[in-house]
């Protein structure tokens, strides 16, 4: 399969990795929107949102929790920092395996582009 995150995950193709552990691998997106800008994958190749069901709930949990790890080790937990998935096209989903964006270190507005 040729997919750019699980081949970020195995480590075939190089990045800024920040945390990884048996389930999930965060690291810097290659075009960072915000001062701080972490992607979250887990090491599970799953398309979309839409994939998801009930079986995921500890992988989607641990996501988050990994999310809001990285939030307070950058020091972005008190001012605050915005997590996204985007999920197919209208949503502006490019990359076809899951992840979850961190983004911080700076003001967000509402609503998104
Ligand atoms: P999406 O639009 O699918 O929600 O987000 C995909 C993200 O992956 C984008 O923010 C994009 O900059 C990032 N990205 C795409 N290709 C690469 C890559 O090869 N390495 C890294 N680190 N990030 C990538
Ligand atoms: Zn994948």
């Amino acid at each position: 399969m040729n997919c750019l995150f699980c081949q970020i995950a195995k480590r075939e193709l190089d990045s800024d990795i920040v945390y990884e552990d048996d389930h999930v691998v965060a690291f810097s997106d290659i075009q960072p929107q915000a001062p701080i800008h972490k992607l979250i994958i887990p090491r599970q190749h799953i398309e979309t949102l839409n994939d998801l069901n009930i079986e995921h709930n500890e992988i989607i949990a641990h996501m988050i929790l990994t999310a809001t790890k990285l939030a307070e080790d950058l020091k972005i937990d008190q001012d605050g920092y915005r997590v996204i998935f985007n999920c197919n096209r209208n949503g502006g989903q490019a990359v076809y395996h899951i992840h979850l964006h961190l983004l911080g270190g700076r003001q967000m507005t509402w609503p998104p582009g």
